[in-house]
């Protein structure tokens, strides 16, 4: 057992949701292998889990706090019922990884709480749109109309 881990826990720390500390609490570490063994080694002085830098008490590994979001995410996924039709995390479009949340608009690693937008008309992307999100950038009805640019228009007036 290491024992320079701190005394703080990591729900002391100020994370983007209480979901991750929970879910970091409960990670299996990649090297060991023990569960519920990763504890923070340095403290921020900001308080914040994006600055902190955690430890396995077991095997001692160091990880940043983006292996910690990027292990977190995998037991998530790893652990719930998948829902294939809206993916739970998405590439965020600031910090390019894979770790934002759709369906709660916010980034587990950078905190980016912006709505996904349609890289074409700008409005938001609804949950249901995720998938078409994912591979185009575009909202549904712009995607649905490049396709069906030629193709007369029903007049809604
Ligand atoms: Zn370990
Ligand atoms: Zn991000
Ligand atoms: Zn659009």
């Amino acid at each position: 057992m290491q024992n320079d881990c701190q005394q703080k826990q990591i729900q002391d720390l100020e994370w983007y949701r209480n979901l991750i500390a929970e879910i970091v609490e409960s990670i299996f570490c990649p090297k060991c292998h023990v569960a519920d063994s990763i504890c923070i080694k340095t403290f921020p002085e900001s308080g914040k889990a994006c600055d902190a830098i955690f430890m396995c008490k077991q095997c001692g590994t160091n990880f940043t706090y983006k292996e910690i979001i990027k292990l977190a995410i995998e037991k998530y996924l790893g652990s719930k019922i998948f829902n294939y039709k809206i993916p739970d995390f998405v590439m965020c479009p600031i910090c390019n990884e894979e770790s934002y949340a759709p369906g709660e608009h916010i980034c587990y690693l950078c905190g980016n709480e912006k709505q996904l937008t349609c890289s074409i008309c700008g409005q938001d992307i609804q949950l249901e749109d995720i998938p078409i999100w994912v591979k185009y950038k575009k909202c549904n009805e712009c995607n649905k109309s490049q396709y069906n640019g030629n193709e007369q228009r029903q007049s809604h007036d």
